[in-house]
């Protein structure tokens, strides 16, 4: 993508665009390429470090049928966008403004860039165990996020789950079925936990006082023994990066993620949201859909607001009708 100078970024305060991406994981570059072959005037602003980028292998986002490292997937994405275009600036948004009838987002070094629509595509950040390795586990496969992603490849071998025991319950039946040997790892569980983990054909795995990670293979260290894994899946969850949504009264699940309409509408009109960062399935394929939905959405309203200025000067937040959680009919009869 076209990359932007700190001038540019400025410059177009005077002058909103039709609208900011903040974002350059699968939603918000997706996003930028519908926009801007609707020929609407938009800028990426990320701070660079997609979780997308994390990813060695994936085996499932249609269309890759020997899979594609996420790297690839992004390199190939800004290929694309900037066929059409599209200008992006690394940087860390720092706030989110409504002023007037425009949007005003600024960087932690003060600079300053408006848009009559925002695009929330920030993503999740993964919590995780604190064991020495991890990142070069992950690019071996030995240590997996995603048991959606990735249970396929599992299947058969040998797996442990490290997290919050509910939640690690979860992740262990979802791998159960995909037909891995599951066990769940902790300090101490109670009766309930074994009671149940075994009924289900789980192993459990208490009083652990060290996870190793091997470049194949994953040793677990109890006081009495050591055992061998072939995986280990984390279930802590994720974090959505919505903090920015925050200070905009954007309404958000107990959970963090932003909340959205069919058409990936915020509570807060003019601003839409897509991929990890929604209430939704973490998916590439997830994020592509929402931010195909949401682009032309935007480019909906934006022509809306168009024609209404013309006949009528108004501004934006007049005539963009606000969110009803509850369904409604918004872009109804519209293409997409
Ligand atoms: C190890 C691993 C393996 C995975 N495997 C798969 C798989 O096989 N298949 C699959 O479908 N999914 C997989 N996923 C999940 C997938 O990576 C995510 O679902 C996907 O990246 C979500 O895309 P996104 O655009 O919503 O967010 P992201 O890709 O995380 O992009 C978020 C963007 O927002 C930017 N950003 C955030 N906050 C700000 C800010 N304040 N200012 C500026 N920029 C900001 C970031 O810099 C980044 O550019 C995997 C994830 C991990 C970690």
């Amino acid at each position: 993508m076209r990359s932007c100078s700190a001038a540019m970024f400025t410059d177009h305060s005077e002058d909103p665009l039709d609208a900011i991406i903040i974002g350059a994981g699968p939603a918000g570059l997706t996003a930028a390429i519908y926009l801007t072959r609707f020929r609407r005037l938009c800028i990426v602003l990320h701070a660079d470090d997609s979780r997308a980028g994390h990813i060695p292998l994936a085996k499932n986002i249609p269309g890759f049928p020997d899979g594609i490292s996420g790297n690839d997937l992004l390199h190939q994405l800004v290929r694309q966008a900037e066929r059409y275009g599209v200008p992006a600036r690394r940087t860390e948004v720092a706030e989110v403004e409504k002023v007037g009838g425009t949007f005003a987002c600024r960087s932690g070094e003060g600079e300053e860039i408006r848009a009559r629509t925002i695009l929330m595509a920030t993503g999740s950040l993964d919590l995780g165990p604190d064991i020495a390795g991890l990142p070069d586990a992950t690019n071996t496969g030995v240590f997996r996020i995603c048991p959606v992603c990735d249970g396929y490849e599992v299947q058969g071998r040998s797996v442990a789950i490290v997290g919050e025991p509910d939640h690690a319950l979860d992740e262990a039946r979802f791998l159960l079925d995909v037909g891995a040997r599951v066990t769940v790892l902790g300090d101490a569980f109670e009766d309930g936990f074994h009671h149940e983990a075994h009924r289900l054909g789980i192993g459990v795995c208490d009083n652990v006082i060290d996870i190793e990670m091997q470049s194949d293979r994953v040793t677990v260290v109890r006081d009495d023994a050591k055992l061998s894994f072939d995986h280990l899946y984390p279930a802590y969850g994720c974090i959505p990066r919505s903090e920015l949504g925050a200070g905009l009264g954007l309404l958000r699940s107990d959970s963090g993620h932003i909340r959205t309409d069919e058409h990936q509408r915020t509570s807060v009109p003019g601003i839409w949201a897509a991929g990890d960062v929604v209430e939704s399935l973490s998916q590439i394929a997830v994020a592509f859909g929402q931010a195909a939905i949401a682009a032309t959405s935007m480019h909906n309203a934006l022509r809306a607001d168009d024609e209404r200025r013309l006949s009528s000067p108004r501004c934006f937040d007049e005539i963009a009708r606000p969110v009803n959680h509850g369904g409604h009919d918004g872009d109804k009869g519209k293409s997409g």
